[in-house]
């Protein structure tokens, strides 16, 4: 007994010290400590990922059940370090998606929530408005049914003539453009980390570095779903699971029982930033008008909380989920969009696209050129190399990108007791506390919480 208890407290000092590192053989321990005794801890709900979804969905859980038991679980050691930490900070107003969407109505709605957040828990944000240019005689049409679609939306924009874009942009040039003064900057892992600081006043649990691996039936009836992770000392049991993984969303999925498809590919997004003498030259958000052939926004301007004014973000096929430097590489990750014959009908549909964004990606000449259309004096000399983020894009077999929301709980033995959110697209950062009140509504339907 001596021994045992010595060695289980071995096994935690050599847990703590290396913490989640991928380099230490946790199945070796599992099977080791699986004669130990190890501590299980149990909660009403789990939620797995501390992006600004998972965040969001605890905290909504609690605000509306406060007797529930409830755990978040996340693999690093600090909340909302992917694509929430790593996106271009835009509280978009909903003009691009199409009217009756979930997408449209959960971004028109989610940004008056997340305002009314920032202000009553003192977020720091500004309002400092978008403009849509169109540079080209053959964009004007687009932007004129863009505007429609925004009024439809319900958001509030107006139309600017060529002559009356310096009012709002004075280094911009352009034919005709859509202002929506509703858009706005703010840093979304702080807006995260805010949700989670509530979550935890409220009684929530929240544990950082708890890596989720898999998902088993426990042998308590009142918990059955056994969340086993990195940490084989510590068990988390639960009466029911909600996963917002991000960028491993399709992972967790599978891992209890659900199809693969839709399959996350990442897509890298790079950003090159205005030099800080030279932010000037945009007040605001300066956006192109969308090629509705391709699934992302276009390169645009987007000033920063700081003051910085970042440029981008293109969108490269990346070779690992969390890679954000050029070179990261992951076989796994690799190999699965490599064999995904989704990916393969998607590359094939855009490949023009893509080689272009690749030849704009080495060349910040060529990268600067495109966006002299909207801010004529800018230069090379002006810009540098900035971050990148990965966005999580879910993609079906024929190679469409899956635009909306999915929810998904799979066919096995644990489907009564999961719910998967699949796919958190751009804008959900913005959307974020309009779609936890929806998976909380959709938790309470299946779960009968
Ligand atoms: C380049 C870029 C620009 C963007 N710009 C905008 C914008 O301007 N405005 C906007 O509204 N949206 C924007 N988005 C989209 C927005 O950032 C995402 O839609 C949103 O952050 C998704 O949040 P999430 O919580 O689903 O994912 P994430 O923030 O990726 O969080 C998922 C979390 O789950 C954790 N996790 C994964 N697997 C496990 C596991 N096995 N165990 C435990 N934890 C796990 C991860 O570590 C991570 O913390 C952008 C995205 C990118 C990439």
């Amino acid at each position: 007994m001596y021994n045992l208890n010595s060695f289980t407290i071995m096994l935690r000092t050599i847990h703590r010290y290396v913490g989640r590192s991928r380099t230490y053989n946790f199945r070796t321990a599992r099977n080791l400590s699986s004669t130990l005794n190890y501590d299980i801890e149990k909660y009403d709900v789990t939620i797995v990922g501390g992006g600004i979804v998972g965040l969001a969905t605890a905290r909504e859980l609690l605000l509306r059940n406060p007797d529930l038991k409830l755990c978040l679980l996340e693999k690093e050691h600090q909340l909302s370090i992917h694509q929430t930490g790593h996106n271009s900070g835009v509280i978009h107003a909903g003009i691009y998606y199409k009217p009756g969407t979930l997408k449209a109505k959960l971004c028109v709605e989610g940004l008056k929530m997340l305002y009314d957040f920032c202000d009553e828990h003192r977020v720091p944000y500004k309002k400092c408005g978008k403009l849509i240019v169109a540079t080209e005689a053959e964009e004007i049409p687009r932007l004129d049914n863009l505007y429609a679609r925004a009024l439809e939306n319900g958001c509030t924009v107006s139309i600017v003539e060529g002559k009356d874009i310096q009012t709002f942009e004075p280094h911009c040039r352009g034919l005709k453009a859509i202002h929506s003064p509703n858009t706005g900057i703010v840093d979304y892992a702080l807006v995260a980390r805010t949700y989670g600081k509530e979550f935890e006043k409220k009684g929530g649990t929240i544990k950082l570095a708890y890596q989720v691996e898999d998902f088993k039936q426990s042998s308590d009836a009142d918990y059955p779903v056994a969340i086993i992770g990195n940490h084989d000392y510590q068990q988390v049991h639960s009466r029911y699971v909600i996963t917002c993984g991000g960028l491993y969303s399709d992972r967790l999925a599978t891992i209890s029982g659900c199809d693969s498809i839709p399959k996350i590919v990442p897509f890298r997004g790079e950003y090159l930033v205005l030099k800080p003498e030279m932010s000037h030259l945009a007040r605001g958000n300066i956006y192109p008008v969308p090629n509705p052939a391709l699934p992302f926004l276009g390169f645009h301007f987007t000033p920063r909380m700081n003051g910085d004014v970042w440029l981008g973000p293109n969108a490269l096929l990346a070779f690992k989920r969390e890679g954000y430097n050029f070179f990261d590489f992951d076989v796994k990750d690799s190999y699965e969009a490599a064999t995904f014959r989704g990916l393969r009908k998607l590359v094939m549909k855009h490949i023009g696209a893509g080689l272009g964004e690749l030849s704009r990606a080495a060349s910040m000449r060529l990268q600067v050129k495109k966006l002299q259309r909207f801010i004529p004096e800018l230069r090379v000399e002006d810009v540098q190399r900035g971050p990148a983020g990965v966005r999580a894009q879910a993609l079906d077999t024929d190679g469409n990108l899956v635009d909306d929301f999915i929810f998904d709980s799979g066919s096995g033995q644990l489907s009564q007791r999961m719910l998967h959110v699949r796919n958190a697209p751009s804008p959900a950062a913005t959307s974020s506390l309009a779609i936890a009140k929806m998976v909380v509504d959709e938790s309470k339907r299946r779960f009968l919480l």
